[in-house]
């Protein structure tokens, strides 16, 4: 089994339940497993790595994301002024109807590279883009994507089943039927769903939104996870309350709960709608919200108050959530974002959670939304998924003396300096070991051109406009 010794850690900032900083320690890994941590530690046969000015962190988990919308970024179309929301919606799936199977491959090992260089080592995905040009093969796309990478991944399968000639906002190329949609649920978690202890690979069942969706789908999705064992994942209270108000009479957290689409297996993608009185009824039933605060910059939308939500008993982790309202995959600037937006909205001497909060929602917070035990904070049992930033540069000079709160409340905004996933170096210094990476961004490069740019009206009309 091979083995890391990581010498004279300059401080492990564990997470655990103590909140323990250890300072000056040594760290053994075995396989997939953190094995020891304590002082003078040896090892037979290990790699020694020596980290006498590093901070090593548990490894980020990311709860909500859409890999596929990398290749849609940096469009100055989809984002012109003035624009109604409407409009930018249909720009927005004018590009996604375009979107194929290899542009889920490539995409999604852009958002995975940028990813693991900012410390994530668990993802989870919300793919809901199907149409004829996907076809079901994204997730499989996406797991071999994550293989290459070797990031521990959670794949959502999402999925509109409500076109627009049906009262949503999906054009019926991006709509599936609920039977459709259920059976290729159930092949990918019989194919891929691992429900053991270091876990590679889950998946959860994520309708998109109530508002895309028919009521038998969030009726039947959560009936088939809770027989197959698996989470359940979507959109909630993120804008679209008050057409699912017109539409239904109901707000969409009582249209869920009417579903049976609400409980400790399920968690919701931002949440920004939820009203105090909808705080309570997410604690009782233990539904988490995963915090995307980039797109509430992106569309100065409401910022959660994260404080009385915590207080309420709702638990809440963070999501970059997909680059068509994010533009990144960086959890590390998702952790400063996050941390920003609180001391905005309650001020960093008032009632702001501490930089440290904001990190542990993005370990801790993260893995017990995905239901792991095995993953979020550094301890002898746990998986050896953790990354290490290089302290020794002198941008960080005179900050040192608590490595706790530096990532939110400084911003750790480049590449990291190593991140491990399951005991194995993903990320090294500048380098994916094993992997081309300018050949494969070159590839990625050339599908996007091929399939989005050349193809697209939107890029056309750009040219002509500009
Ligand atoms: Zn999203």
């Amino acid at each position: 089994m091979e083995k890391l010794l990581f010498k004279n850690i300059r401080a492990v900032v564990t997470c655990d339940p103590q909140d323990q900083v250890l300072w000056d320690t040594d760290m053994l890994v075995e396989g997939p497993e953190i094995v020891h941590l304590g002082k003078n530690l040896t090892a037979d046969g290990a790699r020694i790595i020596e980290c006498r000015d590093h901070f090593l962190y548990p490894g980020l988990v990311n709860t909500h994301h859409h890999f596929f919308q990398a290749f849609v970024r940096n469009l100055v179309t989809i984002d012109r002024p003035n624009m109604t929301v409407m409009e930018w919606l249909a720009e927005v799936q004018n590009t996604f109807q375009m979107v194929d199977s290899d542009v889920i491959y490539y995409a999604s090992l852009t958002a995975m590279a940028d990813l693991i260089k900012h410390g994530c080592t668990t993802a989870f995905d919300h793919q809901y883009l199907y149409t004829d040009r996907t076809g079901t093969e994204p997730i499989d796309r996406q797991i071999e994507a994550a293989s290459l990478m070797g990031i521990r991944f959670h794949a959502g399968r999402g999925g509109s089943t409500r076109s627009i000639e049906e009262g949503s906002f999906v054009p019926k190329a991006m709509c599936e039927s609920t039977d459709h949609f259920l059976a290729d649920c159930e092949r990918v978690i019989r194919r891929y769903h691992n429900p053991e202890k270091f876990s590679m690979r889950q998946i959860a069942i994520a309708p998109t939104q109530p508002f895309s969706c028919k009521k038998e789908t969030f009726v039947e999705a959560a009936r088939l996870a809770r027989q197959m064992g698996v989470r359940l994942h979507t959109h909630l209270n993120e804008g679209e309350v008050v057409q699912m108000v017109q539409r239904c009479g109901k707000r969409s957290l009582a249209w869920a709960e009417e579903t049976g689409f609400i409980g400790p297996d399920v968690w919701i993608a931002h949440g920004r709608e939820t009203t105090p009185e909808e705080y309570t009824v997410l604690a009782r039933y233990g539904t988490g919200i995963s915090h995307c605060p980039a797109p509430t910059f992106y569309g100065a939308t409401e910022m959660l108050d994260i404080p009385a939500m915590e207080k309420a008993g709702i638990l809440i982790s963070l999501g970059t959530d997909g680059c068509s309202t994010n533009e990144g995959s960086s959890m590390l600037e998702t952790v400063r974002l996050a941390y920003l937006m609180q001391t905005f909205r309650n001020s960093a001497r008032t009632g702001c959670p501490r930089p440290y909060d904001i990190l542990k929602m993005a370990t801790v917070n993260g893995a017990k939304m995905l239901g792991r035990s095995d993953i979020g904070y550094i301890q002898s049992g746990m998986a050896a998924d953790f990354f290490l930033i290089d302290v020794g540069t002198l941008e960080y000079a005179g900050a040192l003396h608590d490595p706790k709160n530096i990532l939110a409340k400084l911003g750790v905004s480049g590449p990291v300096w190593m991140t491990v996933v399951n005991g194995k170096i993903v990320y090294e210094n500048g380098q994916f070991p094993g992997i081309d990476e300018r050949r494969l961004a070159a590839e990625g490069e050339q599908v996007c051109t091929q399939v989005l740019r050349n193809h697209c009206k939107v890029f056309l009309r750009l040219a002509n406009e500009m």
